[in-house]
């Protein structure tokens, strides 16, 4: 329950800080393991009350209607997206920013030193300029964000003084954001497609430009933006994301990131030791097409018969990194791998297969090259481990992805289609 009044208290230093004694506002799970695998959830939020959040001077509040996710088994947070609509008093056209506009509240619990989403979001706006004017439809807009320590007596001080250092303190992070539709709203396979082939496109931009990493992506992050009638895939929660020239000072236990179903599956082991690249991003992209095509039959209800009769997928969201480290491992070093997409995404057959060609590819070749510096260790040899020696590489992606079916899909910007040209030209002439 969300007490409007008195929900906050104004602490010198520190700006509002929630009144949570006697509210059963935030729950947590009791530390199991190390401090990067607690999760934390939100245990009650309840729709049709109203939440306050500091704002400029003062508080705003906003009504409470649907919550629209609830992260379950993400590592290090936990998250909610609650559908909202402005409650100040002026809330009508002209008067009020907010007013007409679709709006979701979003909280959660990145640690105090996590650089906020919408200043990752705000860099990519000031990029997006020129040529590059169309990427912030690929992106959330975010209205609003603020930050809240939070209850800090509690199991905060419990997790500082088992783990030390080890432990990064939280805040709890909310924002106000611009509500997108999920990718069960898309109605073809091919539009689906389009979508992925977006993401990927972005996600290229992003790593390319103002140099951030995304390092969540999954099947809720991958959404729709619906903008003059036409749609867009949009790359959301950039909450786990970081600039890339942090990444050389990020310890271990933050690199392991990401949403258990989806993460590359490296991460799935105890060994790895990062850093985490982009390929470990578009490894991920690679599952998420992977389980949507296996088990929806189309892009809004699971095929129980189908996910029955064929791959034991469903346990992906039950299990533990060693069965996920395993699964993951057989379908990359499977020559003879075949996916069974339903029979709605039976179009996916030809992308599926192609991108774990890659993987593959990239993957004996690293073993190559493992087994050549180990037999030859005066030798310096070189690998491209960004690109799994360019074997999944953007490019590799972009130019499986950017057909589908029979139909080729819509490149942005004059770069990707210019480098498209060019590995037509290429692939010409391997034909001939
Ligand atoms: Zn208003």
């Amino acid at each position: 329950m969300v007490k409007q009044s008195n929900a906050f208290t104004p602490v010198p230093g520190l700006g509002l800080v929630p009144n949570l004694k006697g509210q059963a506002l935030l729950g947590f799970e009791k530390a199991k393991g190390p401090p990067s695998n607690v999760i934390f959830e939100i245990e009650e939020i309840e729709e049709g009350s109203k939440f306050t959040f500091p704002y400029k001077d003062g508080t705003r509040t906003v009504q409470l209607q649907r919550i629209l996710f609830r992260s379950r088994g993400v590592v290090g947070r936990g998250t909610i997206v609650v559908r909202v609509v402005c409650a100040c008093t002026h809330c009508v056209p002209n008067q009020c920013d907010w007013s007409g506009k679709k709006l979701v509240l979003k909280l959660s619990f990145p640690s105090v030193t996590r650089v906020s989403e919408k200043a990752f979001m705000d860099r990519c706006k000031e990029q997006a300029k020129g040529k590059h004017a169309g990427i912030p439809n690929h992106f959330p807009d975010i209205y609003w964000s603020f930050g809240i320590p939070f209850d800090e007596r509690r199991l905060q001080a419990y997790f500082k003084e088992r783990f030390g250092d080890e432990y990064e303190m939280r805040v709890l992070q909310g924002s106000i954001q611009e509500e997108l539709r999920p990718l069960l709203s898309l109605e073809t396979a091919l539009e689906c497609a389009q979508v992925f082939y977006d993401i990927v496109q972005c996600h290229h931009w992003v790593y390319t430009y103002p140099q951030i990493l995304h390092r969540d992506i999954n099947y809720g992050n991958i959404m729709v933006r619906v903008k003059d009638g036409k749609k867009y895939g949009a790359l959301n929660d950039w909450d786990l994301a970081m600039w890339l020239d942090e990444r050389d000072g990020i310890l271990t236990s933050q690199f392991r990131t990401g949403t258990r179903p989806y993460m590359a599956h490296e991460q799935h082991s105890p060994d790895w030791e990062g850093p985490h690249r982009y390929r470990h991003d578009m490894e991920s992209l690679f599952y998420v097409i992977l389980l949507l095509a296996t088990l929806f039959s189309n892009s809004s209800e699971k095929d129980h018969e189908h996910s029955k009769k064929r791959q034991p997928y469903t346990k992906w969201f039950t299990q533990g990194d060693d069965f996920l480290l395993d699964k993951k491992i057989s379908i990359i070093l499977d020559l003879l791998w075949r996916p069974f997409p339903t029979h709605f995404f039976s179009a996916f057959h030809q992308w599926l297969q192609s991108l774990q060609q890659c993987l593959y590819d990239g993957f004996t070749a690293y073993k190559y090259f493992v087994k050549r510096q180990t037999d030859n260790p005066h030798q310096v040899l070189h690998f491209n481990d960004d690109t799994l020696g360019g074997h999944f590489s953007y490019d590799r992606l972009v130019w499986i992805m950017h057909q589908f079916s029979e139909e080729t899909l819509e490149t942005h910007g004059c770069e990707w289609q210019k480098k498209l040209r060019g590995l037509q030209k290429d692939e010409d002439e391997r034909k001939k």
